[in-house]
């Protein structure tokens, strides 16, 4: 199977900074901890693979190497084990989690207050659109603050109280023979705070649904892959708290005449037999118009053809890429009486001079021989 991409799995965008992808793993670690998710394999193998990812972004080194490569670049089977010291951050995550080593706020407890999710909206693109860039509108399902209560969730003039179960704490200990377990206080769910008279219009949830229609510019030059971000149009927070991201990704769709990689284009050119034996120009198209081809005498099926700056500008920079036409000689077919005898006398012209005519004819007999010996006939 394939490596999921660490930038996916960190829920960042490729040019993240070091500080957005610290963040997002903290917030990733702590969903997919597998103190927090006790007998579910899925998360555990979850938090392997983000904090596998993040053990590579988080290395300035790594990360370039895994820009320029991908999975190859950085595979942690390669190469000396350098791992990424953690201790600091979990014990950042165990202090959010936990409470361990004081609670700020004094008994307030942690706040109800949480980050809305991140959307994603995956977005298809024409080759043309992605080169040249362009304005979408979008529409996206997703919570928005509750304008009623604020997006506190309690009904207007009221707010949200103290949990009276864990006074606040959003956990409670239970005695289970010898040890004494902390739990997420079932009353509040570990939010501390409990609303005795729900706002009516999100019933509590301090959220509604609604879809949203925004613009996005897309920058000239995305490929399939790319993501772009809209900080802060994810879903709204619970409670009142900030608002997720919104990821657009990029998918450019297959084009009738190009394909891309990276900042080239491909192109495949038929030519005729008479153009290849006797060299000529075509028209061939490009992304931005058409440009002559010049197709020298003699020339083979499958040669390549760069046509210099007729690719793509990568959007991240560095120089436009080429357009790369592939010729192949196209057979004749519907033939005349009179086509098939001059092609006839063609061929009886050519019997017998191989070694003049033919560049590829030695090789490849050279080749079939060489097979067969091998196998002994
Ligand atoms: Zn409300
Ligand atoms: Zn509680």
């Amino acid at each position: 199977m394939a490596k999921e991409d660490y930038y996916e799995l960190l829920s960042v965008p490729r040019n993240a900074s070091d500080d957005e992808i610290k963040k997002s793993f903290r917030r990733l670690a702590m969903k997919y901890h597998p103190d927090r998710n006790t007998g579910n394999p899925e998360a555990e193998e979850k938090f392997k693979k983000v904090k596998e990812a993040y053990e590579i972004l988080s290395d300035p080194k790594k990360r370039s190497a895994y820009d320029q490569f991908g999975h190859a670049g950085v595979d942690p089977s390669m190469g000396g084990g350098q791992h990424a010291d953690f201790g600091d951050i979990f014990g950042d995550i165990f202090g959010d989690i936990f409470g361990a080593g004081g609670r700020r706020g004094g008994g307030g407890g942690r706040s109800r207050a949480q980050r809305g999710a991140d959307l994603r909206y995956n977005l298809d693109l024409t080759l043309e659109e992605a080169v040249a860039g362009t304005d979408v509108k979008i529409r996206v399902p997703t919570y928005v603050s509750c304008v009623s209560c604020g997006g506190s969730g309690a009904k207007k003039g009221t707010s949200p109280v103290t949990c009276s179960t864990c006074q606040g704490h959003g956990a409670v200990r239970m005695q289970q023979g010898f040890f004494a377990v902390q739990q997420t206080c079932p009353a509040c769910r570990g939010t501390g705070q409990q609303i005795k008279d729900p706002c009516g219009t999100c019933r509590g949830q301090g959220r509604v649904q609604e879809t949203k229609t925004l613009s996005v510019k897309i920058p000239p030059g995305v490929d399939t892959g790319d993501r772009i971000r809209l900080g802060g149009e994810g879903e709204a927070g619970d409670a009142g708290g900030p608002p997720g991201d919104l990821y657009v990704q990029v998918n450019v769709k297959e084009h009738a005449i190009f394909t891309r990689d990276g900042a080239n284009l491909y192109s495949e050119v038929p030519i005729s037999f008479p153009v290849a034996c006797l060299g000529g120009e075509l028209e061939v198209p490009t992304l931005d118009g058409k440009v002559a081809l010049k197709i020298p005498a003699e020339t083979q099926t499958g040669k390549l053809f760069r046509m210099r700056g007729k690719g793509v500008k990568p959007v991240r920079g560095g120089p436009v890429g080429d357009l790369i036409c592939k010729v192949h000689i196209e057979t004749p077919v519907n033939l005349t009486r009179e086509q098939i005898e001059l092609i006839k006398k063609l061929d009886e012209s050519l019997v017998g001079a191989e070694d003049t005519h033919s560049p590829q004819h030695q090789g490849w007999l050279d080749g079939v021989k060489t097979f067969f010996d091998k196998l002994g006939l």
